[in-house]
């Protein structure tokens, strides 16, 4: 008799115990918010792109999995885009007009040479989001772009790549106006 009235209470604790679980992980998503909300958001049209528009969502997810401080979405209908990606026979390319702002050509002439479309992608982006062209050679640099094999398949920024687009994007941006063009290929 008393054993089974224990029983009883125990899993009338247990409930309460998971109902109350519930209730505190509910609480840290709300808190999280202002986290979210202090990341610069940076839209981007690929409409665009054609056959690369899945090439180019990747490189904006490989960004946003990368960095706090900016994240990269795609523009809702009727919204002003900060990036606009098409797709064209040339060479991949940025232009940059400001930190955050700029227009990215994805080329077919280096994917018919054997580069991975993500990572140009990313390489664009990474432009758009104040790196430049650093030609190391390294499949682990994001920002070698084309001196690296076209067989490299890295298409996420480096801890160092992360880190400065991070530091870039903290803050004002106001001091930190970039305007240039980069082409994957320099001829
Ligand atoms: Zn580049």
């Amino acid at each position: 008799m008393t054993a089974r009235r224990r029983r009883w209470l125990s899993v009338g604790t247990l409930a309460a115990a998971a109902f109350l679980a519930t209730q505190l992980a509910g609480a840290p998503a709300a808190q999280a918010e202002p986290q979210v909300a202090a990341a610069r958001i940076l839209y981007y049209n690929a409409s665009g792109a054609a056959e690369f528009r899945a090439a180019v969502d990747q490189g904006a997810a490989n960004w946003n999995a990368s960095v706090t401080n900016v994240q990269l979405r795609p523009v809702p209908a009727g919204g002003r885009a900060n990036i606009t990606v098409t797709a064209d026979n040339n060479w991949p390319r940025a232009q940059v007009t400001s930190l955050g702002n700029g227009r990215i050509w994805m080329g077919r002439q280096a994917v018919q040479q054997g580069h991975y479309p993500p990572r140009i992608a990313a390489h664009e982006f990474g432009h758009i989001l104040g790196l430049p062209d650093r030609r190391t050679g390294l499949c682990t640099d994001l920002m070698s772009g084309s001196s690296a094999p076209a067989s490299c398949r890295n298409d996420r920024p480096n801890a160092a790549e992360a880190r400065e687009v991070n530091a870039l994007f903290a803050g004002s941006l106001a001091a930190r106006t970039v305007s240039a063009t980069f082409t994957w290929e320099s001829r």
